[in-house]
């Protein structure tokens, strides 16, 4: 399936417990997930969900993720 965006989470914010938890819990297409080690992991699968509603970036201190298109 095409991609079209690509999701970038700072490396610092990806290993905060909090800030991961509410990352997974305000995408509504659920592209964030936690691992065993309850750090942030993408879920490549779903990127193509992107609704681009920025809920992700108002969630998280400014510049921690950003939503990169691959498109025009
Ligand atoms: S912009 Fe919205 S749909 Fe896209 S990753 Fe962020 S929260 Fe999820």
């Amino acid at each position: 399936m095409a991609m079209f965006i690509r999701v970038e989470v700072d490396p610092k914010t990806a290993s905060d417990a909090a800030l991961a938890k509410k990352l997974v819990e305000v995408c509504p297409v659920n592209i964030f997930a936690l691992d065993t080690s309850s750090k942030l992991k993408i879920e490549e699968d779903n990127l193509d969900e992107c609704t681009l509603c920025d809920l992700c970036l108002q969630a998280v201190p400014d510049g921690s993720v950003r939503v990169v298109k691959l498109y025009e």
